[in-house]
């Protein structure tokens, strides 16, 4: 069987075009399914609609959040609750072809554990597509697991692979990085970009930014690395400064005394790597007290999935 996970935050304008679409690719090639909708403590009509269209279909199933919990969250809980041999995980708003699950399916039944859809990013503004570029060469210099442009969270996902993902528990998920570490066996597929069907994006700037460093921090220390390389950098210069200082002082006698811009210098910007290296620490600090709470990732309001655990 394949279970598909579509996690959905207010996408009353979507789901069930989402909804048809795919049954009809899955039912049309005759396999065995469930769809899991996870909702995320949406605001507008979408558990609605998902309470409606499951009286019609037992293959689809649903799960509430008591609130907005995240992306990560809504995928997570759709893993834990999943029973398929396969499992896919798609977004509600078409921007991931439901048509491309097949190909991405027979793929999967040749033994690949993880089938990754890499779309391109025809279509996307010039901006945006200029500020993934630049986020990915930096996050790519700063974490030990390889990231990829145009790679999402659409994929195709293994028993063994999803039974990995779920052993990783942690509070901080960032699914790239987790999808990057667990391994196995890997294919693509590529496929064209499609704008979102209708209704809006769920990331403002500010979600993305902080996506942004929740990438790079929350998923090794190499950032702690940086600051340790950057302190024992500036000082071995400032040693080198000194003993040049000190030569100097040996051979001239005296100290000369209008060194106000070097001060200055000096003081500044040792004062910024510092507050940024403990702006680094806190932000890690900050992740452990999280972790250290150990609560649950999301809180169940209501499902039609008998329970599980
Ligand atoms: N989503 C979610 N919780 C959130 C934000 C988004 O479950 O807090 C879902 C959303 O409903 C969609 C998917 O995650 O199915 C991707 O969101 P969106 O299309 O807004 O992101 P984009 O495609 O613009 O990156
Ligand atoms: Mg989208």
């Amino acid at each position: 069987m394949i279970s598909i996970i579509v996690p959905c935050y207010n996408e009353q304008e979507v789901i069930r075009e989402m909804y048809s679409r795919l049954s009809g690719v899955l039912c049309g090639a005759g396999e065995d399914f469930e769809m899991i909708f996870v909702d995320d403590g949406s605001r507008d009509k979408t558990p609605a609609i998902l309470k409606e269209l499951s009286q019609g279909d037992k293959r689809l199933k649903y799960i509430f959040f008591s609130r907005n919990f995240g992306k990560e969250a809504a995928m997570l809980a759709g893993l834990t609750y999943s029973g398929g041999d396969y499992v896919a995980i798609m977004d509600a708003d078409l921007q991931h072809p439901p048509e491309l699950i097949l190909q991405m399916l027979d793929k999967a039944r040749q033994g690949y554990d993880q089938v990754i859809a890499k779309r391109n990013r025809k279509g996307d503004s010039a901006i945006k597509t200029f500020y993934a570029k630049m986020y990915y060469k930096l996050v790519n210099m700063m974490v030990d697991v390889k990231l990829t442009d145009g790679i999402g969270d659409f994929r195709v996902l293994s028993r063994k692979a999803v039974n990995a993902l779920l052993s990783m528990q942690e509070y901080n998920r960032f699914s790239k990085g987790l999808f990057s570490w667990i391994g196995f066996e890997q294919a693509t597929v590529e496929y064209q970009n499609a704008t979102r069907a209708a209704g809006e994006t769920k990331w403002s700037f500010k979600k993305l930014l902080q996506y942004g460093i929740d990438g790079i921090i929350s998923f090794n220390n190499k950032p702690l690395r940086i600051c340790l390389t950057l302190g024992a950098l500036t000082v071995g210069l400032s040693i080198a400064y000194l003993l040049y200082l000190f030569i100097m002082i040996l051979i001239n006698g005296a100290v000369d005394v209008p060194g106000y811009f070097t001060i200055i210098a000096a003081v500044s910007l040792f004062g910024g790597i510092q507050l940024i290296s403990i702006g680094i620490i806190g932000e890690y600090i900050g992740r452990i007290y999280y972790e250290v709470k150990n609560r649950p990732h999301y809180l169940v309001k209501s499902t039609n999935i008998e329970e599980k655990e």
